[in-house]
């Protein structure tokens, strides 16, 4: 596959753009390739400037579930663009956006619309300390929760790709206030607690983590967060900017029915389009300001194209049968992947929650951040970059999720497993 144009336009990046990119996983350093450069996207098809044609499971880290340029949401956009871009004062939209999801999610009895995934984990983390006037947070290992200085302490995802557990540039003084404990070790967080008494304003969690792969929640697990946050008096966040609208249409907490004190959305609500939100229980979103003394703000928040790219899909999100759609596709996709991967000699686990998966290079199972690093990375590689080549675009990176849309044919899925015998063949 000839990736000039690609390559050339890296060049001219990387003189003007760190790296060359806008978020470091888009490189494609940790797969040993340079990254193709996009033009368009269309339904489960990307397109780049070589004018290769690409299946994607990457839908751009997770919000395209419909696949690119869903006809009622690139119309949502064109209106609303043509009647101004941007108020900076309150519009009906976020309104109408904030009832849809706090029907979806009916812990969520208010919400705050922002820009991104990142502030509203940051934003729903100031509230919980605010009100419970307590310091410490406590996260897990290889849980992704945007780029906030007190989330960057063992954060899987990019940092994993890079080997970097926590980002310079974190003061020792706020890293101290981040306590991190195993994802599926519930006696270990008990025993942090215990140890941390009272101190602990939050224990946030990705319900399914899908920074380090795809982990799902061992039994228990979420239930025992639950119960142990509501006897502590410590605020439960459940970061469903990945999971929300994506495992189901309530997401993580309608699967498993655990309800966390505050929840963090993004991706998927916003169509496409810049968007994040956080929201949860009255008594404790009404100490936001301006009700409240916890300082949150934004320009662009609620911003109108991103709300209506953001009412648009979930619209669509809400009719019958697209999850059950969704889920065929992904078990048909899981069944021809196991077959091949069986017949081949290479190690392999493949973990699946609804829409979103992961092969890991090794035996498995995978239930924590140690065990997701067992991984046979030069391999997974060496896969990703046999994928592209047949027409397959994964994330780059073996600690990250693959996404399912409903835009994906079964020709596309054929072609897939198809890429795939190959390129364990070639392995
Ligand atoms: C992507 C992601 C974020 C960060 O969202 P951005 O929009 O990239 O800032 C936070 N939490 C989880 C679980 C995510 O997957």
């Amino acid at each position: 596959m000839n990736h000039q144009q690609s390559e050339a336009l890296f060049s001219a990046a990387k003189n003007v753009i760190p790296g060359g990119v806008n978020s470091p996983v888009r490189a494609f350093k940790s797969v040993g390739i340079n990254p193709i450069f996009i033009e368009k996207a269309a339904g489960s098809k990307i397109y780049d400037a070589d004018g290769n044609e690409y299946i994607d499971y990457v839908g751009s880290w997770g919000p395209m579930i419909m696949g690119h340029c869903h006809p009622k949401v690139v119309e949502a956009i064109q209106k609303t663009a043509a009647s101004g871009a941007s108020f900076g004062a309150p519009t009906a939209r976020e309104t109408q956006l904030a009832e849809m999801v706090s029907e979806a999610y009916p812990n969520i009895e208010k919400v705050r619309m922002v820009s991104s995934g990142t502030e509203a984990t940051m934003s729903a983390i100031r509230l919980a300390r605010g009100y419970t006037g307590r310091d410490k947070i406590l996260k897990f290992d290889g849980c992704y929760h945007g780029h906030a200085d007190s989330l960057l302490v063992k954060a899987g995802s990019g940092l994993a790709t890079f080997g970097v557990p926590t980002s310079p540039g974190v003061p020792a003084d706020f890293a101290k206030y981040t306590l991190t404990a195993t994802y599926n070790d519930l006696d270990e967080v008990k025993q942090m607690v215990a140890a941390n008494d009272k101190e602990i304003a939050c224990i946030i969690l990705e319900p399914i983590a899908g920074n380090m792969g795809c982990v799902p929640p061992v039994p228990g697990f979420l239930e025992g967060l639950r119960e142990l946050c509501t006897q502590e008096g410590i605020v439960l966040i459940v970061d469903e900017v990945m999971t929300g609208f994506r495992v189901a249409f309530g997401g993580a907490q309608e699967r498993f029915n655990v309800r966390g004190d505050l929840v963090c959305l993004g991706k998927i609500i916003g169509g496409g389009l810049p968007v994040g939100a956080f929201g949860g229980k009255k008594e404790i979103m009404d100490s936001l300001s301006p009700e409240g003394g916890v300082y949150q703000a934004g320009t662009l928040s609620g911003n109108p194209l991103a709300m209506s790219a953001g009412i648009a899909t979930l619209n669509i999100l809400k009719e019958e049968g697209f999850y059950q759609q969704l889920e065929e596709k992904s078990a048909y996709l899981e069944k021809g992947l196991l077959q091949v991967a069986g017949n081949s000699s290479v190690a392999t686990c493949w973990q699946r929650v609804g829409a979103m998966f992961c092969t890991y290079f090794q035996q498995g199972p995978v239930n924590s951040f140690a065990d997701a690093l067992n991984s046979d990375t030069e391999t997974f590689s060496k896969f990703f970059r046999n994928m592209l080549d047949n027409g397959i675009n994964l994330a780059p990176s073996q600690f990250e999720a693959g996404f399912m849309s409903v835009a994906h044919s079964q020709e596309d899925l054929d072609k897939t497993i198809e890429a795939a015998e190959k390129s364990f063949a070639a392995l």
